[in-house]
């Protein structure tokens, strides 16, 4: 969906949308987003520049889980104003970062600054707030996770880097998922066992030893074993033995050396 925007700036506020609304099934996130950008017109960029969020009926009867139609319109305003003081939302990041010790800081100010334009049309909701999380309550962000990660990583046909010669992607937060929560441990990357800010940190960590200057250019490709089913909920030594990462992995290179397995060649069947 965002790729199917060719100018940029169309691609970073589909990005902006996707990313809010990515809580839930995947087919309602999609037609969400969906109505959402189809109601900013054929140009969502120059749709929210010409402030047609701001039309009384912007999203007759819109309705995603516990947000609405004033939900939507105080994300779009948000935005807006981020593009008409900065440029883009990640101008708008860069002004927070360039004046703040850590990325961390820059983006709870971001943030803050988000919400604010966005109380100034409508009623700060909870919903409004849930679109728009504040990284100081101590969760993970997710969704915001996945939104720098898309605009800040090069691009690579996963993402897009269209911020990337502004911000670094070595300030980037792994966005912690069910795939990583259970894979990272497994790994031995983390000890802890509860989703959360902390196992967060630590798989980035784990993976800044990886790839110093780009900790996030192996999310992709680890959480897709999860995604897969390469390495289950319910691990067996067979996925252990057909997984690349074996002999990288804690679990996998305990349950080789129990079962006296080794890892398979690409291609080669469990006998
Ligand atoms: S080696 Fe086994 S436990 Fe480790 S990531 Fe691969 S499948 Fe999962």
């Amino acid at each position: 969906m965002v790729v199917g925007y060719a100018d940029p700036e169309d691609q970073e506020i589909a990005a902006f949308v996707a990313a809010a609304f990515a809580y839930g099934r995947v087919e309602g996130v999609i037609a969400s987003a969906r109505r959402i950008l189809e109601a900013l017109g054929e140009h969502p960029a120059r749709g929210l520049r010409e402030g047609r969020h701001r039309a009384g009926r912007f999203l007759p009867g819109f309705r995603h889980r516990w947000n609405g139609e004033e939900d939507v319109r105080g994300l779009c305003e948000a935005a807006a104003r981020a593009w008409e003081l900065h440029g883009s939302l990640g101008g708008a990041l860069l002004a927070r970062r360039r004046d703040a010790a850590d990325f961390e800081t820059a983006l709870a100010r971001w943030v803050g600054d988000l919400r604010g334009f966005a109380g100034e049309v409508v009623p700060l909701s909870r919903g409004l707030r849930f679109l728009l999380p504040d990284p100081v309550l101590g969760g993970t962000c997710k969704r915001w996770r996945l939104f720098l990660r898309w605009m800040i990583r090069p691009a690579d046909g996963m993402d897009l880097g269209h911020w990337n010669a502004m911000l670094s992607p070595s300030e980037l937060l792994l966005p912690l998922d069910a795939h990583w929560t259970r894979i990272g441990p497994r790994l031995g990357w983390t000890r802890r066992r509860t989703p959360g800010r902390g196992m967060a940190a630590d798989l980035t960590a784990a993976l800044r030893r990886i790839a110093p200057e780009d900790p996030l250019r192996y999310d992709f490709a680890i959480c897709h074993l999860g995604i897969t089913g390469a390495c289950p909920p319910r691990l067996e030594t067979r996925h252990c033995m057909a997984c690349p990462l074996s002999p990288f992995c804690a679990t996998g290179r305990r349950r080789l050396r129990r079962a006296g397995a080794r890892l398979l060649e690409p291609g080669e069947r469990v006998g």
